[in-house]
Order: structure tokens, then sequence, then C-alpha cells
């Protein structure tokens, strides 16, 4: 049997690992990098580029790099988060037929999982490379705070990539693999991982053995990005001021400043001041201007403080969701880029009364998780056992626009449960049931997961049919609905309608189409 590999699918960077002679290894590619970045693009002479090629060329190519794709998998098009940070994405985004956001680079429009497995199909191949053998299984993790719709969407673009995925799992819950495979003693640890498009916190029960997840909390829209974001516009701003100059509507320039807002944000980590040096930035009657601003750090904390306290109101709730206080918490650990900033280190810290632990390396924690859950399930290993949970509740909508529970959040997985319908008319034949995902009461401000119509109904009088609809959760995170009736047992003729996520012939068509695609390899 060949191995499995993990895969870390970062909004930013992209990491691959596998369990070589017992040991977990991050796989660096041919130029050494052990992650890639999430980046793809299409060039001006209509080559098809991905990681590092693609991001090398962002800068003069900034309508056709696509780059934080992961935030908008699964997304609405019309979604109130794309509408808020559609600005940041220099490509275009498209409405999908199914109302999902599409991405356009050099006129062609991709799904989101078309993009995502383009990037997986790249660890794919930079395994291969490594290994010196095909690669078929993967496990593939997702941010704990994903929906059904990101999940599945995430599934798709494993097969578009040609993996079977073995194991969808969770960012944090990888992060606690690797590091109870080094910490065997019973603790409970918080796992909090800031990455670029993401935030994820959980709280974990290790003993002996067992890897339970308690609870877990988050969003799926917040990360480095939008810290990155909030300096580039005090550098818009300031530069207005002083040169009367809005280069808002100037790609290439946003692209520069976008470059150098992050690696002013990174260079803070470590310094209290650092310079943003960016010559030739704009042109007007009186010739050229150059841009030249200093920032320090406490600048840079004024302009983020309320993120980092959005991300602590998250912690905040999961560590009550685990029946838990701050300090019943033995160990927190940090996983994501965005973490290096002292700011969040100093939260987290306060909040937990105890600094972070500093023993695993936050770029490779999750992808070597992932290694280390394809290796349980494939190597009949019965040393580590990992119980997961459902990170949202999941029910239907009522009559009166109201959110029926039917699986709270935090409940493990997988997990089944069991809900009867009837009619409401004399003779009716099909009932509409909305599938939602979320903790509003109200159904309309939840996730629509889809529409499930069941037909068929033998004639009856209102109320007195009775059909059974399970609804199920599997280990992945992903919702299967099935139906029968009570009287005779028969399964029930369902209609399942997913919203945002890609049909088996859409997926196949696409495989098709990316068969003959020349790659450049990365390095
Ligand atoms: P993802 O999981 O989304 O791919 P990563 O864990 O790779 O993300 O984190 C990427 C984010 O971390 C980026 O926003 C990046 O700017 C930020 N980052 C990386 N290094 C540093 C640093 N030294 N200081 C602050 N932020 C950093
Ligand atoms: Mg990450």
């Amino acid at each position: 049997m060949s191995r499995v590999i993990g895969i870390d699918l970062g909004t930013t960077n992209s990491c691959v690992a596998v369990v070589d002679g017992g040991k977990p290894v991050v796989i660096p590619n041919t130029g050494g990098y052990k992650t890639s970045p999430s980046m793809f693009a299409i060039s001006q002479d209509g080559k098809r580029l991905v990681g590092h090629l693609a991001k090398r060329q962002a800068v003069t190519n900034a309508r056709n790099t696509v780059f934080a794709s992961k935030r908008l998998i699964g997304r609405r098009f019309d979604s109130p988060e794309l509408a808020r940070a559609v600005d940041l994405f220099p490509y275009q985004i498209a409405e999908g037929p199914d109302g999902d956001a599409r991405i356009v680079a050099a006129d062609k429009t991709f799904s989101c999982s078309e993009i995502a497995g383009i990037i997986l199909r790249e660890m794919k191949r930079v395994a291969e490379e490594y290994l010196g053998e095909p690669i078929s299984d993967a496990v593939i993790t997702v941010p704990a705070y994903f929906n059904d719709t990101q999940r599945q969407s995430t599934k798709d673009a494993g097969k578009i990539a040609g993996l079977e995925v073995l194991r969808i799992i969770n960012e944090p819950t990888a992060a606690a693999l690797t590091y109870g495979l080094g910490h065997r003693e019973e603790q409970k640890i918080a796992v909090y991982d800031l990455g670029g498009g993401t935030f994820d916190i959980s709280v974990l029960d290790l003993a002996d053995g067992v890897v339970e997840v308690m609870s877990t909390a988050g969003n799926t829209f917040l990360g480095g990005e939008d810290f990155d974001r909030r300096i580039v516009e005090h550098i818009l701003e300031e530069f207005n001021k002083a040169e009367g100059i809005d280069l808002r509507d100037d790609l290439m320039a946003l692209q520069r400043l976008k470059d150098a807002a992050e690696k002013a944000k990174c260079d803070l980590s470590s310094l209290n001041v650092t310079e943003i040096n960016l010559p030739f930035i704009a042109n007007d009657a009186t010739g050229a201007r150059h841009l030249n601003l200093e920032l320090t750090r406490e600048t840079l904390e004024d302009l983020v403080s309320d993120i980092v306290n959005q991300t602590m109101k998250s912690v905040e709730q999961c560590v009550s969701d685990a029946g838990m206080k701050a300090e019943d918490i033995d160990h927190v650990v940090l996983v994501g880029g965005q973490t290096r900033t002292p700011l969040v280190q100093q939260a987290v810290t306060r909040f937990f009364g105890k600094p972070p632990h500093r023993g695993v390396n936050p770029d490779e924690v999750v992808a070597v998780g992932a290694a280390i859950q394809g290796n349980l399930l494939t190597s009949g290993d019965r040393d580590l056992l990992l119980l997961d949970v459902t990170p949202l509740s999941l029910g239907i909508a009522t009559f009166d626009g109201h959110f029926a529970s039917l699986i709270s959040r935090n409940t493990t997985v997988p997990v089944r449960k069991a809900h009867q319908f009837t009619t409401t008319r004399d003779d009716q034949s099909a009932v509409k049931i909305r599938v939602l995902q979320g903790e509003s009461e109200n159904a309309d401000d939840n996730h629509l997961l889809g529409e499930f119509v069941l037909s068929d109904i033998p004639k009856a009088p209102k109320g007195e049919p009775e059909i059974e609809v399970a609804f199920d959760i599997d280990a992945n995170g992903i919702v299967n609905v099935s139906a029968s009736d009570v009287a005779s047992g028969r399964e029930q003729s369902i209609t399942v309608k997913t919203t945002g996520t890609l049909s088996e012939d859409e997926i196949e068509q696409i495989i098709a189409e990316n068969a003959n695609v020349p790659f450049p390899g990365d390095s």
C-alpha cells in the first residue's frame, strides 16, 4: 500500500508531510522550501503558475494572480463577509450558477474547488518527487470552524487533484495530534490557530492516547490578511495626507503596498520600528513620488488591537463551552504565522495566565498532524485515538422561520440524529426541508446547507404520514441525510441539493479539462 500524505491547505501557505520510517517528516520541494504559497496565476503568455512561481510575479500580474482563495471557498457570492472584503482581492470574483463565489483569471472562470485542487495537485507532486513514488491517498486539513459546504468543497478539491481524501481533519486538532505524540501525560490543552485567513481555537483533553476535542470556536474570515489590510489603509491615508494622491485605484501600487505592509508587520514581530520604502509609487504632473514611512510596533498594535480582541472573545466562548475556566488549561499551543505578533502572544498569555508552549513549529505542525492521522488510518496502529466535534449546530428551518437545532455544536462526531416529519395538508405528496448550520434562532441568519425534498409520500390525511429523516455528521464533519417511511420502513426518496458545491459531472469535467494543461514545476 502506498503512503498517505498529510496536507495543510492553508489560506496563505500549504505544507505537505508524510510518516516515513515511523517518523513524521515535512516534505521540502525541490527548491528546499517546506511550505509553498497557496497561489495560482496565469501569466501574460498564458502559462499556469502555482506556489512560489505564482507569488514571484504577483506585482506585475496582480489581476491574474489568485491568492487567499480559501477565504472564498464554499461561500456565496453575496455573503456579507465577501462584500466587506471584496476590494482586498485584485482578481475578479464572479457569481457561479449556484450563487457561489468563483474566481476569474485571464478571462477564465474557476470554481474555488478547482483553484484549491490545483494547489493540492502541486503538493501531491512535491511529495511524489521527494518520495519517488506515486501518491494517491491524503488527509487534508480544514479550519475547525469550516461548515459543511466549505468541507465538501475541500473534498471536491482533493478529487480534482487526483487524490483519494481519506479524511478531512480540523487544523487545530491536527496540531494537537502532533503535540500529543510527544506529550503522553494527561492534560488539557488549548490550540490557538491564527493564520492568514482564518482563526480557530480548540480545547482538547489528552489522556492515555486519546485526543478528545472538548470544544471549538473561531472565525473563518479573520486572519493575517486583515492585519495587512489595516496597515495598507493606514499607509494610503498617510500618503494621501502627505502627497494628496490616492493610490487606491492603482492596482500595481496597491499590490506593492500590500507586500510592503505584510513585510513591515513581520518585521515588527521582532523590531520596535520599521521603515516602509516604496520608490516611484506614483507619478503626477510634478514627477515621480516616493513613499517613505516609519511604522512603529505601537501604531501597528493600535491598528489591529480590535482584531486580536475579537479572537479572544472566541477563546472565552470555547473555554466556557468546554465547561472549563482559563486556569484549567495546562498548555497553550500556538499555530499559524500570525501568532508571531507579540500583541497576539500577550493577549493569549494574559487570558490563560501562562505563556504559550514553544515546542512546535507553527508553520509545519498542522501538516505533520495530518500525516500522523493518515498513518493511523492506514497502519492499523491504535496508538492514538482521535475524537473530534462538529463546530456548528445543525438543524432545520421551521414554518415560522425559526431554527430548530437537532445536533448542537461541539457534539462528538460521528453522530446521527433522527427526526420525524409529517404532512400539513391532506394527500400532500412532498415535503420540503431546509437544512442549516449556525447558532442563530432565526433560520435565515444561519448558513443554508441545502434543501431536501421528501417526495412520493403515499396519499393520507394530514399529519398521518411519518417520515423519519436521519441527519448524520461523519468523522470529516460532513453532513449526510437519509429518510425512511416509518410505517413501511421503506427508504424514502429524497432529492438533495447542496448549495454551492460541485456536482460529480462538474468535477469530472474539470479533471478532464486539466488533464492536459502543462504545469511548470515549482522550485
Ligand atoms: P495559513 O494557515 O492561512 O496558510 P500561515 O500560518 O502560513 O497561514 O500564516 C500566514 C500569516 O502569518 C500571514 O498573514 C503572514 O503575514 C503572517 N506571518 C508570518 N510570519 C509572521 C511574523 N514573523 N510576524 C507576524 N506575522 C507573520
Ligand atoms: Mg494554517
